[in-house]
């Protein structure tokens, strides 16, 4: 059996990996805590259900447009007004099944064989393999040591004439930091004299605290969207916790926008309508929503900024952002996989290694759930790692004595 060595050089999603590994876990009785996912817990949108129910009972669900419902791509439109000040043409918005298909679109039609991308460390597991698929090179930029911040220098360093594009994340998965307006125009600039891509993956752009907000990529050019390398990338996964419905869009030039849609009629025909107008929904309902997603993940931030402060020798840059932190446990073991899979196996916590994100040594935590999660599951890698805690604990009704440290 023969089978393609592109293929076969795609890395499992880890976070799906870790997901599969916890529910065999769970289905065994353990306690399982999961501070690996990165979803919020809260229930869709009560006007995005009812959309789709609507649509679900007319039972008429056929091929809609490749490229989105035209009344989708007016919400978002009208959320681009709102959130960019950017007024864009239909022609410009391409819907996708999650904003990970709207990067494959995006990569798969910008890029040729060994054209680079750069990618900033950390940075999300799927760059990477998502270039490599659409026979790009990946080419990383990593912060100083300690910081999340790349440096615009380190950047210009690696530019060539095969670069192609340079992907921006902010707030960032999996640091949590919010980039700052002059490292994002100092990029934008200097991209759009160089005509590179500047793909802004704005996911996160509305969980974000403390009154903080990232200034959009697009704010830092004055060409129009015809003429910018700016594209932008968004949708309903993480504002409205509904990753399940799998809506993403891009914003880019027409003609951009008309290859993508061309690759994707090929591959998926269209999102499902029943999905989409329940993305719509979701847009042009109530907003308060977003408000109540991102005060609890605030506060959930605050929580497990507290408990890492308790912890010996762990350091953690205070997220502005996303629900993910990054803290840097390299005073217990600089192996991310081996500690994770350490504290899965002990501990039944799962976080995912900071290796996946290019940044070993670091465990990335999710702040999704609940509070109760967040402490326990703190509560637990402490007991598992650091011998100052007590050496007995409780995980489900089963009590854990440590005979490790
Ligand atoms: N970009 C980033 C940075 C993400 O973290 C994620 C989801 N984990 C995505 C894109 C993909 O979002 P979606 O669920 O809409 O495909």
């Amino acid at each position: 059996m023969t089978f393609s060595t592109l293929a076969m050089s795609i890395a499992e999603s880890p976070t799906l990996r870790l997901n599969e590994q916890a529910r065999l876990l769970r289905e065994r009785g353990e306690a399982v805590i999961h501070l690996g996912i990165g979803e919020p817990k809260n229930r869709a949108p009560i006007p995005a259900i009812l959309s789709a129910s609507a649509k679900l009972s007319t039972g008429d669900i056929k091929y809609v447009p490749t490229d989105g419902l035209p009344s989708l791509k007016k919400a978002i439109i009208r959320y681009t007004e709102e959130n960019y000040d950017r007024l864009v043409a239909p022609e410009n918005v391409i819907v996708s099944a999650g904003a990970k298909q709207s990067i494959f679109n995006i990569f798969y039609s910008i890029l040729n064989p060994q054209d680079e991308v750069i990618i900033l460390a950390p940075y999300w597991v799927s760059y990477p393999e998502i270039v490599k698929m659409c026979y790009g090179i990946p080419v990383i930029v990593r912060p100083e040591d300690g910081t999340f911040h790349p440096r615009f220098e380190d950047i210009e360093r690696v530019v060539t004439s095969s670069t192609k594009a340079i992907i921006l994340n902010s707030p960032n998965n999996p640091s949590g930091i919010i980039f700052s307006d002059d490292f994002v125009a100092q990029i934008v600039d200097f991209c759009e004299r160089k005509g590179i891509y500047i793909i802004s993956d704005d996911i996160y752009h509305k969980l974000v605290f403390d009154g903080k907000r990232p200034t959009p990529a697009w704010k830092f050019t004055n060409k129009d969207i015809e003429n910018t390398k700016v594209i932008v990338v968004n949708g309903v996964a993480k504002t409205y916790g509904m990753t399940g419905f799998r809506i993403g869009w891009a914003i880019a030039p027409r003609k951009l926008v008309e290859i993508m849609t061309n690759v994707q009629s090929q591959v998926t025909t269209c999102v499902a309508p029943f999905l989409q107008v329940a993305a719509e929904g979701a847009l042009l309902g109530l907003q308060s929503v977003v408000e109540q997603l991102r005060l609890t993940i605030q506060n959930n931030r605050d929580v497990i900024m507290n408990e890492l402060s308790t912890f010996t020798g762990v350091k953690c840059v205070k997220p502005e952002g996303t629900f993910y932190c990054l803290p840097d446990f390299r005073a217990y073991n600089a192996d991310s996989v081996a500690l994770s899979n350490f504290l899965l196996q002990r501990a039944y916590v799962v976080t995912v290694p900071g290796k996946e994100f290019g940044m070993e040594g670091h465990l990335r935590l999710s702040y999704s759930g609940s509070v109760k999660d967040v402490t326990e599951g703190i509560a637990r890698i402490k007991w598992a790692l650091d011998p100052n805690s007590p050496n007995e604990i409780y995980i489900g009704d089963k009590k854990m004595v440590r005979d490790w440290l």
